[in-house]
């Protein structure tokens, strides 16, 4: 048995990020970043004005002065005007600013007279009042992208803000997904016989893949030698990540070891101190990693989290180090809002509520068939054995 962080540090040594390709910027989103991307522009591209109003010269737009409406700069083509002194050019938000002013006064600052041509100021100005400078927001060079950033709404905006139609992002890793069990039928099927479950790993972890960047491609195998054998070879012909649910324990009809052994997959290590995910296996068949996860669907799912979206997030070029610490989820710091303890010899994640007191307290059963207190949960407590926190101390986990 290994712990947690060196069963991390292994895998993330084991895996590479994988190939880029490069896509249209639509097509983009959702996906992750293949290289660092620079600004090739500044944003604002120019000096504008950033309200609907009048340029003018800071020191000539007192509360009270009288200036001279010259001429009109509207957004969309700079006009190459001027601001003279006494003078209030008519601006628009977005307008090139004209040479010589250093302030805009929002029209509502201001009564126009359309007779005399003339503005009187009501609010006056400061100097960069209601400006835009360029390159205020992105100057030309700036790094805006890492790999391994997911180029989401915001980003995918940010790069078309520089003009950017092509991204190259991180190829999708073929994922398999091989659930295991003889009592497992596919969701859909309508006649469900006594002793039979629905089998939910294999959605669950193909949506995870998903959501880390994988495609997921499903299998099933029963509990019997050479059908698995047949199932997992398949598996691995055709992925860059395998991952096996159930059938990893020591129950009699746990063959997954012995026939990916028997596929010549070289395993690293067998069973972890954590709880729940304790008969975690990860091996490797060739360059492609293979994660054998409990089957219990909330052990499936934390092994998941622990070691296989860290893997995920590296395939796509994120930093080994940054990962190695931890799981890929927002950290948070709360207050207890009950007593909470581990009394085992293994961390314990303990699935929890924030509430809307801002403290953190256990939801739903706890134990690792329980799918329903985890889809409850919004925070992931982790215990080491031992820890104690009485209500009020604080207490660390993850956002879920
Ligand atoms: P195993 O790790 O194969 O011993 O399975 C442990 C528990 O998880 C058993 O109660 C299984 O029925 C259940 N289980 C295994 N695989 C799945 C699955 N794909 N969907 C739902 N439950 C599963
Ligand atoms: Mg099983």
């Amino acid at each position: 048995m290994i712990e947690e962080t060196e069963a991390r540090r292994r895998i993330l040594e084991a895996v590479d990020p994988g190939p880029v390709e490069t896509v249209p910027l639509g097509e983009a989103t959702g996906r992750f970043s293949g290289r660092e991307i620079f600004a090739s522009v500044d944003l604002p591209r120019f000096d504008n004005s950033a309200m609907d109003g009048y340029a003018v010269r800071a020191v000539d737009a007192g509360t009270g002065a009288f200036l001279r409406i010259l001429e009109e700069q509207p957004a969309g083509t700079d006009r190459g005007l001027a601001v003279d002194p006494g003078g209030a050019v008519r601006i628009f938000t977005g307008a090139p600013l004209p040479a010589g002013a250093d302030a805009v006064v929002m029209q509502e600052d201001v009564r126009a007279d359309a007779a005399s041509g003339r503005i009187e100021i009501l609010d006056g100005v400061q100097p960069g009042e209601n400006i835009r400078r360029r390159g205020s927001d992105v100057c030309a060079s700036q790094r805006l992208l890492d790999p391994g950033d997911r180029v989401n709404a915001v980003r995918t905006g940010l790069l078309a803000s520089q003009g950017i139609v092509k991204v190259e992002v991180f190829a999708k890793p073929r994922i398999a997904v091989v659930t295991t069990g003889d009592e497992l039928v596919p969701p859909g099927t309508e006649r469900i016989e006594a002793g039979q479950i629905f089998n939910s790993n294999g959605p669950m972890l193909a949506a995870l893949a998903a959501e880390f960047g994988g495609s997921p491609r499903q299998f099933h195998a029963i509990d019997e030698a050479e059908s698995l054998r047949a199932v997992l070879a398949e598996a691995l012909a055709d992925a860059d990540a395998v991952i096996v649910a159930g059938g990893v324990s020591v129950g009699d009809r746990d063959l997954v070891k012995a026939e990916l052994r028997n596929l010549g997959v070289r395993e690293e290590f067998w069973r972890v101190r954590v709880r729940p995910g304790k008969p975690f296996v990860f091996g490797m068949a060739g360059r492609v990693p293979v994660f054998g996860l409990p089957g219990n669907p909330v052990s499936a799912w934390m092994t998941f989290m622990l070691f296989v979206a860290p893997a995920l997030c590296r395939m796509r070029g994120e930093n080994r180090e940054r990962l190695a610490t931890g799981l890929p989820l927002p950290r948070i710091e709360a207050l207890a809002a009950e007593r909470f303890e581990n009394t085992g010899d293994r961390p314990h994640y303990l699935r929890c509520r924030l509430e809307s007191d801002g403290r953190v307290r256990r939801v739903g059963a706890q134990e690792s068939h329980a799918l329903h207190g985890l889809s409850r949960a919004g925070v992931l407590v982790r215990l080491e054995p031992g820890e104690v926190r009485e209500p009020g101390d604080a207490i660390r986990g993850y956002r879920l």
